[in-house]
């Protein structure tokens, strides 16, 4: 697998955002659940238990990781496939230390608002847990079908309340009940999205009666990012066009740089505006490649070793969730240096213990996928170790340690 076509992602919202409809859409999307019910009624307050709605379709929905594949046939954008690694990112108010653990294991995040709601207690809270940690991020808000619905309102409290200079990489065609899509305001195509579960995406020119509209919704996006490159600066002054090219670039430079957050808008109920979000997470969210980390020593704490996303460097990995299921104890592992390979030995650095990793697992939503090896970037799930969540496991003993109890240790970017 080829590191720079890998995204590890969570998906973070206040409470009844629309995180796990999103979640499930994605796995709908790129090929992992082949039928999507809606839930009686829709909408809000005919929510279903998760469990429910798992045990329904014999599907894990919020799965610790669960491993899906974006491009290729499923994009009319991306042309190769990716390998995007869904990790389950718990909302909790609080700095704890699962939250803590869970944000370490991440390369990108989608921020998850409500059209109505916008800018809620925990979306403050889960973003100013990102901004710690250096987790880039793209927003999207959901339920743009709802009543009272306003993409511009969430996007200005965005700027006030989360402190994030946000700017909108689409215009929502309508709101509440007359929300048709949105134009692209990159390609400045209208989407649309058709078929059976909005399967397909269908994009056009965009009509002459919203023209005038998008421009100005495009002249107000170039103008803002246009303060973070200066290329795009002297363009806008000189008036002359602006390649897509170089908004993917401004775009990516800013989500990776903690620059401005861009701004996706549908509904993930009614199946518009999944796929682009999609499209964007593989084109502005950083690979595992981008990253390095900083662990302690195990003897001296105040030691770092940092650790590179390089399969030939010894072994370093961190079991970040553990799940029990009727076959045993599944370990969730993020590979942060080297590579494992089934059967061989590995250390706990904490108790010194040596382990064999017996069977390697790659979850998916509807099924585990046995492997031989893992490498580095990737996130995988050891059946029958015997360790504790947080535990650091490496190549050899006195190695490193990556738990860091509530000391935020943040991710390095590399540029
Ligand atoms: P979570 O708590 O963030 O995981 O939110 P859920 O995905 O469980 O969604 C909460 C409620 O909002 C459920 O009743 C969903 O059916 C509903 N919902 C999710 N997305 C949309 C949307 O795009 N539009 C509307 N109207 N309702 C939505």
């Amino acid at each position: 697998m080829e590191l720079a076509k890998v995204r590890n992602i969570g998906i973070s919202a206040h409470i009844d955002s629309g995180k796990t409809t999103l979640s499930e859409r994605i796995l709908f999307y790129t090929g992992r659940i082949h039928k999507i019910e809606e839930v009686k009624g829709g909408g809000d307050g005919a929510k279903m238990d998760h469990m429910e709605l798992e045990q329904e379709r014999g599907i894990t929905i919020t799965s610790a990781a669960t491993s899906v594949s974006w491009g290729g046939v499923l994009s009319n954008h991306i042309k190769e496939p990716y390998h995007v690694n869904l990790i389950d990112t718990p909302g909790h108010v609080d700095f704890t230390i699962e939250v803590e653990r869970s944000l370490r294991v991440l390369d990108g995040a989608v921020l998850v608002l409500c059209a109505v709601g916008g800018v809620q207690s925990q979306s403050l809270t889960v973003d100013r847990q990102m901004r710690r940690y250096n987790v880039p991020r793209l927003a999207f808000i959901n339920k743009m079908d709802r009543t009272g619905a306003d993409a511009d309102k969430v996007v200005k409290a965005m700027r006030e309340k989360l402190n994030t200079d946000a700017v909108l990489v689409q215009m929502p065609i309508g709101a509440g009940e007359t929300f048709a899509g949105m134009i692209d305001l990159v390609t400045m195509k209208k989407l649309e999205f058709q078929g059976d579960q909005g399967t397909d995406v269908i994009e056009s020119e965009i009509p002459a009666d919203l023209l005038e509209e998008a421009e100005a919704y495009r002249h107000a996006m170039l103008e803002s990012m246009s303060m973070y490159n200066d290329e795009m600066m002297e363009l806008l002054l000189s008036e002359e066009p602006v390649s897509e090219e170089l908004i993917h670039k401004v775009i990516k430079d800013a989500v990776q740089n903690q620059g401005f957050t861009p701004v996706f808008v549908g509904t993930a109920f009614k199946n518009k505006g999944v796929q682009p979000l999609l499209d964007a997470v593989v084109r502005y969210l950083p690979s595992p490649e981008q990253r390095e980390i900083k662990a302690r020593k195990v003897d001296d704490e105040t030691q770092r070793v940092l650790l590179k996303p390089d399969t030939e460097a010894p072994f370093v990995g961190m079991a970040f969730k553990i799940v029990e299921d009727p076959y045993g104890q599944l370990t969730f592992m993020r590979v942060y240096q080297g590579k494992i390979a089934k059967g061989e030995m590995y250390t706990n650095q904490r108790t010194g213990r040596k382990e064999r990793f017996s069977r390697i697992v790659r979850m998916h939503s509807d099924e585990r996928e046995e492997i031989d090896t893992a490498e580095a970037g990737d996130i995988v799930a050891i059946m029958g170790i015997d360790c504790a969540s947080g535990e650091t496991y490496a190549a050899e003993r006195d190695y490193c340690t990556l738990e860091s109890m509530f000391v935020p240790e943040p991710v390095i970017k590399v540029s």
